[in-house]
């Protein structure tokens, strides 16, 4: 025989070797398709990379030896694909945060319950390492589960977004943790106690709900992006207890990106974790009003149409008011109807402007700006000098100049977008609305700016039209 032929023989009849080399091309792609979504023109690509990783793990683990039961795997898919595919035609995506929130709820409760099925199949047989990962897996995936659904259940609104507290609410926590963690070691050692295993996953589940809870609804994005950690960090376990080199690449990839993604959300707004996590942002407490007095100043349709039409360059600053208007193709169009007339359009996004990381850049790519134009916020600041009008599109706490010029201000020290240096800014909301940090906005208050007031979509749809018409 053919030594190739031999050789694919061999591969054949050893169906791990098919197994183990779907995962490496996994792998490969899900830390490819990674790379790819750290910049917005690769993003796609990046998607598209993860996706197809995703897709050799699950043929890749139909060649495992162990396998039974396929039809069950089969239901399992089919019922998965339906649910993600119900997830992407109804859900707007003004609801992404919510729904992401859902997705880690979905991916920790499979890591629960896959360690809770370990334990009870395997667990006096497991070597103490396994049944630590074992233990690991199933308080993570415990806490992730319902640390996610209160996530979204606050973002959705079913759940009262303020946080929620009491006196000796840390106390409470700390003591639930420590009997989480009693159970976790007593269970390590008496592999026979399967009440105390239970009793450690529901306490982990207790602990999510105590843990978040006490936090703000604008917070949940760092809150999502943690849990986010968290259960990779339990399919990690989860990889070391099943032997599957997959699920501890993949884990261990998404538990540290996630864990990056909340120091770097922390830092673009200038909080530590703690004070995420225990600080009880969007309190009455943390309500406190900045200075501000004086006067705002209305500008008609007409007017901002004007000024817009005559200018060099505008700078379009949007934020969460732009997700909840659902406003980015009407931006696009202003902005296209502005460029017909050789204005130089650019946006301006901050790290954190709506409600989840990338948020701004998800809508504008959706109504296809093209990426030439989208400027962070360390390129945009500096063109604000010369920028004759800067449109802030249901921006407010991102645009906010206490948080530079104030220094008691509860958001001072949070880098901001600078459109207070433009030679005019036109303010884009409905009314007197406060943004996230229930501040007031100095900004509105300036002489260089005008308010124009109404829903962003009808009132940048209605700029477009004017100007189309001067
Ligand atoms: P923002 O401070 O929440 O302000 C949004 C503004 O949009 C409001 O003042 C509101 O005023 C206006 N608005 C709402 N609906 C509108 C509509 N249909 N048309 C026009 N305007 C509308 O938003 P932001 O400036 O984007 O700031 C984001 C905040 O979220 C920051 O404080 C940030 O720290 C926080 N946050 C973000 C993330 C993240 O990952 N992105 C994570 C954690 C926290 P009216 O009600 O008057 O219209």
């Amino acid at each position: 025989m053919e030594p190739t032929t031999q050789a694919i023989e061999h591969v054949v009849r050893h169906p791990n070797y098919i197994l183990e080399g779907t995962y490496l091309v996994a792998s490969i792609l899900f830390i490819l398709g990674l790379k790819g979504l750290s910049h917005p023109d690769t993003a796609r690509r990046g998607m598209f990379l993860a996706e197809a990783g995703m897709a050799a793990a699950i043929i890749g683990t139909f060649f495992h030896q162990d396998l039974r039961f396929f039809s069950w795997i089969i239901a399992g898919l089919i019922l998965g694909s339906l649910v993600g595919l119900g997830f992407a035609v109804w859900v707007p995506m003004t609801a992404m945060p919510q729904r992401t929130a859902l997705s880690h709820a979905f991916g920790a409760i499979a890591a629960c319950l896959v360690g809770v099925a370990e334990f009870l199949m395997h667990g006096a047989e497991l070597s103490l390492f396994t049944r630590s990962a074992l233990g690991l897996e199933v308080m993570l995936g415990a806490l992730t589960t319902t640390g996610s659904l209160i996530a979204c259940g606050k973002l959705q609104g079913t759940i009262r977004g303020t946080p929620v507290q009491f006196k000796g609410q840390q106390y409470v926590n700390l003591l639930i943790f420590f009997a989480m963690l009693g159970c976790f070691i007593y269970s390590l050692n008496h592999p026979d106690a399967t009440l105390i295993f239970y009793a450690m996953a529901v306490l982990g589940l207790l602990f999510g709900v105590m843990l978040v809870v006490p936090i703000g609804s604008a917070d949940m994005p760092v809150v999502m992006s943690l849990l986010n950690s968290y259960a990779g960090l339990a399919a990690a376990a989860t990889g070391f207890v099943l032997g599957n080199n997959i699920l501890i690449i993949a884990g261990t990839l998404d538990g540290f990106s996630g864990f990056i993604l909340s120091i770097l959300m922390c830092k673009a707004m200038n909080r530590s974790i703690n004070n995420v996590l225990f600080g009880g942002f969007g309190s009455a407490k943390a309500h406190a009003t900045a200075g501000s007095g004086g006067t705002m100043h209305e500008i008609s349709l007409d007017d901002a149409a004007v000024r817009l039409a005559y200018a060099n360059k505008v700078v379009f600053v949007p934020g969460y008011g732009l997700a909840t208007a659902q406003a980015q193709h009407a931006v696009r169009e202003l902005a296209s109807a502005l460029e017909e007339r050789g204005v130089t359009i650019k946006y301006g996004i901050h790290p954190v402007a709506g409600r989840m990381p990338g948020h701004m850049n998800v809508l504008l790519a959706e109504a296809n700006v093209p990426y030439s134009e989208l400027y962070e916020m360390e390129q945009i600041n500096p063109e604000f000098p010369s920028t004759d009008v800067a449109v802030v599109v249901g921006a407010n706490d991102v645009v906010n100049p206490d948080a530079r010029d104030n220094p008691n201000s509860p958001i001072a020290g949070m880098p901001i977008i600078e459109v207070d240096r433009a030679r005019c800014v036109i303010v884009l909301k409905r009314g007197q609305g406060r943004g996230f940090s229930g501040l007031e906005n100095p900004l509105f208050f300036k002489d260089v700016t005008s308010m124009l007031y109404g829903d962003a979509k009808v009132t940048l749809a209605h700029l477009a039209q004017e100007i189309k018409n001067v």
